[in-house]
């Protein structure tokens, strides 16, 4: 599978042919030029990365919402102990995800 980018907008789009304008921006097909494979690659690689950040944080929040109803159901100290220990570890790894998200896409890894 071929990766274009629009050289205006840098929308990148999967297929063996540009597609006749870009979605993003509306550059002509013309505007579309083809990643080098070595560059498709890393765009492959960084998807995948991404998406199990992605994947990651969506179980984080689940984490989040468990933890809160057991802080709030409040049975025993030992309880208690627990369900903020994991509001805090989860709320912890859930920013170190966002940050290094952040930092893919200010090198150009978010694709
Ligand atoms: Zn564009």
């Amino acid at each position: 599978m071929k990766i274009w980018q629009c050289s205006v907008c840098g929308y990148k789009y999967d297929g063996d042919e540009p597609p006749e304008k870009c979605p993003k921006c509306g550059a002509p097909k013309e505007k579309f030029v083809e990643l080098s494979a070595d560059q498709a690659q890393l765009v492959q690689r960084a998807r995948k990365s991404n998406n199990l950040h992605i994947a990651l944080n969506s179980l984080l929040e689940q984490v989040l919402d468990v933890a809160a109803q057991g802080i709030e159901d409040n049975l025993d100290p030992g309880c208690l102990i627990v369900f903020k220990n994991a509001q805090e570890q989860a709320w912890k790894l859930r920013q170190m995800s966002l940050a290094e998200i952040a930092t893919h896409v200010a090198k150009g890894k978010w694709s």
